[in-house]
């Protein structure tokens, strides 16, 4: 594991760095590398996204103009649209000795990008989503990242990428050493696997609750509104997934939880995380995005409906609503 000591900005001395999409990532990459004393280019379209950046203080250019300028590339839009991107306008720009930054192995593992020759590249990979990272860093906190050097020509892959990691603040936290293919899979897994079963189990308890004649708002607030499940996962990323409860569990909760461990999912669930994983290894699930984006990503816009027509979403609105101070009465 890396930390803060284990990295030094100087690593960085003299060079630009370009960062390439200012959506969840790139935001949250753009200000902190600012913030920590870098000189710092975004490329993007001209969008959205671009009068983003010129409000957050950026002077956006053309995604190859700031490949142009840079040292240092951070290549942060959707991993689908890396292929495209790339090779038309990041690969013809990067200079010997450049320094290429992923944040996700996903385009390497499934061979969609080719790694320019003579430069540096490297996975960082935040464990995190945007908004997160950015306030930690203003906290003086940093979110847990995983590294990998794919090529070192320059042999200084290493010492840059984690002057990269110090600034954007992961050293703080902690940066493991992980090869690509595995934080490929192993993100692809989480996303795929545990948190749509965590979304199906919240609904369906809702859906048993509300059945049985509960108020939705108050059932929602014990699901997950009240705050105390997420908090249960932070304290279990301290203390550990089964010490949580027995440290901070009253007997009843205790005794209820041990009671029902173990008995909730069969053997085909089992199954079916066996068979996501399968998909992800064989890339199925690659060629299953890629034919998604290219379709306009219907899924999505379906998923939108779904949780905008379900009753959890209404009861969150309800919920919402009673949260806002009402107007002073007089
Ligand atoms: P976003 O969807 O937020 O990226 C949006 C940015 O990408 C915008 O600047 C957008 O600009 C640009 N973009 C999208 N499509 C194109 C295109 N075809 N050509 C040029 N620019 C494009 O992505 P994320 O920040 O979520 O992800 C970026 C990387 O970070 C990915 O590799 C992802 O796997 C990784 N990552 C993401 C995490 C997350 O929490 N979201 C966590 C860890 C890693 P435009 O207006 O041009 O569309």
């Amino acid at each position: 594991m890396y930390f803060d000591r284990d990295a030094d900005l100087a690593d960085l001395a003299g060079e630009t760095v370009a960062v390439i999409g200012y959506g969840v990532q790139g935001r949250a990459f753009a200000a902190n590398l600012r913030d920590s004393g870098l000189r710092v280019l975004v490329g993007n379209r001209d969008d959205a996204y671009r009068d983003a950046a010129r409000a957050d203080g950026f002077a956006p250019l053309p995604i190859a103009d700031a490949v142009e300028r840079a040292s240092a590339v951070l290549l942060l839009i959707p991993d689908e649209a890396h292929p495209e991107v790339y090779d038309a306008q990041i690969a013809p720009h990067l200079g010997d000795g450049d320094l290429f930054v992923l944040a996700h192995g996903f385009s390497v593992r499934f061979g969609r990008i080719r790694l320019p020759i003579e430069a540096d590249a490297a996975l960082l990979a935040p464990k995190m989503f945007g908004r997160p990272i950015r306030r930690h860093y203003l906290e003086g906190t940093g979110v847990l990242a995983f590294l990998d050097v794919l090529q070192d020509p320059t042999g200084r892959a290493l010492r840059r990428t984690l002057a990269v990691a110090k600034a954007t603040g992961f050293t703080r936290r902690g940066v493991m050493p992980v090869p690509h293919a595995q934080e490929t899979e192993l993100d692809l897994f989480q996303e795929q696997f545990l948190t749509p079963l965590l979304m199906d189990g919240f609904k369906m308890a809702f859906d048993v609750l509300v059945d049985a004649g509960y108020d939705p708002v108050p059932a929602l607030l014990d699901m997950y509104a009240s705050g105390e499940m997420a908090e249960m996962m932070t304290e279990a990323a301290t203390v550990g997934l089964y010490e949580v409860i027995a440290e901070q569990g009253s007997p009843t909760c205790r005794f209820g939880v041990q009671r029902r461990l173990g008995t909730l999912l069969g053997d085909d669930v089992e199954a079916k995380a066996r068979k996501i994983l399968g998909e992800i290894r064989s890339g199925a699930f690659a060629a299953a995005l890629e034919e998604e984006a290219g379709a306009g990503y219907p899924s999505l816009d379906a998923y939108d409906a779904m949780a905008g027509a379900s009753g959890v979403a209404r009861a969150h609105e309800r919920y919402r609503a009673a949260l806002d101070p009402r107007p002073a009465v007089g």
